[in-house]
């Protein structure tokens, strides 16, 4: 998909989340404190992403991570690993496998099971209700 289809068919946030690598903002954004069942997948090209069993609770847990949806494992194969120098600190970047979409970061997280916590932006993702 070229940038001019990407942009009608994203809002403005969304396409600057997602092909711009930004942040939304904590505790403003749809799925952050969603407990809903089913699966995240990708905004921009419906890939699945994410079991909602693997989401995290970002209401407590480290500082600076909470208020965005977040999870300790992605699915198999679903997602890439980027390095991320921006901002003055490296971070390990999030991108959709499928389309290269960015969706987050992913962190270190004692309290999360796997030792990794997957902070992503709820405008990269849509949710599929388990049936
Ligand atoms: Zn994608």
């Amino acid at each position: 998909m070229d940038k001019d289809e990407l942009k009608k068919k994203l809002t403005n946030e969304e396409y600057h989340v997602t092909q711009e690598k930004g942040t939304e903002i904590p505790f403003q954004n749809k799925y952050w404190d969603s407990k809903e069942e089913g699966g995240y997948t990708c905004k921009v090209c419906g890939a699945m992403l994410f079991a909602s069993d693997k989401k995290l609770d970002t209401s407590t847990g480290p500082s600076g991570l909470q208020g965005w949806p977040a999870f300790d494992e992605a699915i198999p194969g679903s997602i890439k690993f980027q390095d991320d120098n921006s901002m003055g600190m490296h971070r390990t970047e999030v991108v959709c496998a499928n389309c290269g979409a960015h969706l987050g970061h992913l962190f270190d997280d004692a309290h999360a099971p796997s030792g990794k916590h997957f902070c992503v932006n709820s405008c990269s993702l849509d949710f599929e209700k388990k049936a």
